[in-house]
């Protein structure tokens, strides 16, 4: 799936990265999954900032070491640790969600929180302005008012 939305970033198709984050959620919402730690430090290392692959990624681990139930042998304390430590811009973005957000279980946020088309634009996976099926990613909230 990293591989999938890395190509598609590459080729510069958005549409495609929306559907692909699609059905990625629709797919761990039905196998009640969340990301590997592997799939989090992927999709750090081989997708670009400004994706919504990372934004679902570091949601992911947020909301995991929120859960007291975690598994320690699926999500380890010192993997996630490393990732935190050793993979460029998750630490950074951890903090940034950590002071501005509660946590929530990333799969059911809104699909078009994870959707590179702007909030007025149609959505390709579901047809329909995102409107208020979309929650702010960082810097959503923070563009110069409009004069
Ligand atoms: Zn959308």
């Amino acid at each position: 799936m990293v591989d999938f939305y890395h190509v598609a970033e590459k080729l510069m198709i958005p549409d495609l990265q929306d559907m692909i984050m699609g059905c990625l959620l629709r797919f761990q919402k039905a196998q009640n999954q969340l990301p590997s730690l592997e799939f989090i430090r992927r999709a750090y290392e081989e997708t670009t900032e400004n994706g919504k692959l990372r934004l679902y990624a570091v949601f992911a681990l947020h909301y995991l070491m929120k859960q007291t139930d975690r598994n320690e042998e699926i999500w380890p304390l010192d993997e996630i640790s490393a990732i935190i430590q050793n993979c460029d811009g998750v630490c950074k973005d951890f903090l940034l969600l950590s002071m501005k957000q509660e946590t929530a279980d990333p799969r059911n946020l809104g699909v078009c929180t994870y959707h590179m088309h702007g909030l007025e634009d149609i959505c390709p996976v579901t047809g329909k302005r995102s409107g208020g099926d979309r929650k702010p990613a960082s810097g959503d909230g923070e563009r110069p008012a409009k004069r």
